[in-house]
């Protein structure tokens, strides 16, 4: 059943554990909008040691910075027609791992489980996808449809990886497998997200005369009452059957300059979660006008995030294709499933259907002590084999324009 690299399956096993402890070890902390000191991008080591990987296949790889100190690798292996190809990506960065001592990058294997900084989110995906790759490419198969692996860069923060390769490369993809731990479901929907903040303006005064003012502090107040209400009314008006409902979550608040001044400005940052089928642009236009009925003397700031949901449709037949591989995988039938988080998945061009599949579970990622089943990283290799070797013209996406 374990065929990745055609060995046995102890052998299989040992490569994966080589291949994901060499990429725990080789460090990409995104600093997550923090100062960085690296004059490399962050993703450098990990981008070189594929390079060094994939160069005795002749290998297309291509470099993509897609922001200041961060890069993808692009590698495309040519299909045996120009009919859409299929995107693979997982990402190279991971979160800090401030809490964690140096144990974070000292991999190491206990009760058949990889423990270390990226582990499941998002190397073990990572290592499935490169071992499916060097299936490929032993085999000396050239496989129906174009494959290209996208190691992308900045996922973590800015998406700025994923969103550089749509924007810039114009690939004719025809379908995506995004690897992110979801312990091998495959998951075709999840929510958008979109985080700005509000700044209602107040009237500095010495707080001896406080009349004299307007505190902005108070005037948030209805602000953030609004904001609770709009998500009422919008949670019974939109559900989903594969997740909870939209969320409008206030997460920060910062106002006044000192403790005998009456605050001038007061700010809160907002976490917006929609669901898949929600425009993104008219939720918020929607929820700005419900804000403005308020008249108070509020700005809203540009978006630190504006990522849209993934609304791949159960009913694709790429999805129940996905499902016939993973039986032939695992011996058993995956259940299609929605997350409430967000991935570069919903990034792809409306009407490419895509699926987020990977090994590791959401629990362990970010967390201290993150691991993942070594078993499944094999497993999630023989998957997306499966998937790059499949011949997909036949197969007609509903949803494809
Ligand atoms: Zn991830």
């Amino acid at each position: 059943m374990h065929d990745v690299g055609g060995r046995t399956p102890l052998a299989i096993n040992d490569r994966a554990i080589a291949l994901l402890t060499d990429l725990i070890s080789l460090q990409t902390v995104n600093p997550m909008g923090r100062p960085y000191p690296g004059r490399l991008p962050v993703e450098r080591p990990v981008v070189e040691y594929l390079e060094r990987l994939f160069a005795p296949f002749g290998v297309k790889t291509t470099r993509q910075s897609c922001a200041p100190f961060h890069e993808s690798l692009l590698m495309t292996i040519p299909g045996q027609t120009d009919a859409p190809g299929s995107l693979f990506e997982s990402h190279i960065d991971t979160v800090p791992a401030d809490d964690w001592s140096d144990r974070a990058f000292a991999p190491c294997l206990k009760n058949s489980r990889i423990y270390g900084r990226g582990a499941c989110d998002d190397k073990g995906s990572l290592s499935g996808m490169v071992l499916a790759l060097l299936q490929l490419l032993e085999s000396g198969r050239q496989p129906p449809q174009t494959v290209w692996l996208l190691a992308a860069g900045d996922e973590e923060h800015g998406q700025t990886g994923i969103r550089h390769l749509i924007a810039a490369e114009r690939l004719p993809i025809g379908r995506g497998i995004f690897g992110e731990p979801t312990q091998l479901v495959p998951v075709i929907q999840h929510k958008g997200t979109i985080r700005w903040d509000i700044t209602v303006r107040g009237k500095s005064a010495h707080t001896s005369q406080a009349e004299l003012g307007h505190n902005a502090i108070l005037e948030t107040l209805p602000v953030i009452t609004a904001l609770a209400h709009y998500e009422h009314q919008l949670r019974a008006a939109c559900t989903s059957p594969f997740m909870s409902g939209p969320s409008l979550t206030v997460t920060m608040i910062q106002g006044g300059r000192t403790r005998n001044m009456v605050p001038d400005a007061c700010t809160i940052s907002v976490d917006f979660r929609i669901l898949p089928g929600m425009d993104r642009q008219r939720s918020v236009d929607d929820l700005f006008a419900w804000l403005s009925a308020l008249n108070l003397p509020l700005e809203h700031s540009e978006f630190q995030c504006f990522a849209p949901a993934l609304s791949t449709s159960p009913e694709d037949p790429f999805v129940a294709s996905v499902i016939d591989l993973c039986r032939d995988v695992l011996g058993r039938t995956m259940v299609p499933a929605g997350v409430p988080y967000g991935s570069d998945a919903g990034w792809l061009p409306e009407g490419i259907p895509a699926i987020v599949l990977g090994p590791g579970s959401i629990a362990q990622a970010h967390a201290v002590d993150e691991y993942v089943e070594t078993e499944q990283v094999v497993q999630s290799a023989a998957i997306y084999y499966r998937i790059m070797a499949h011949d997909w013209t036949s197969i007609k996406t509903l949803t494809m324009p």
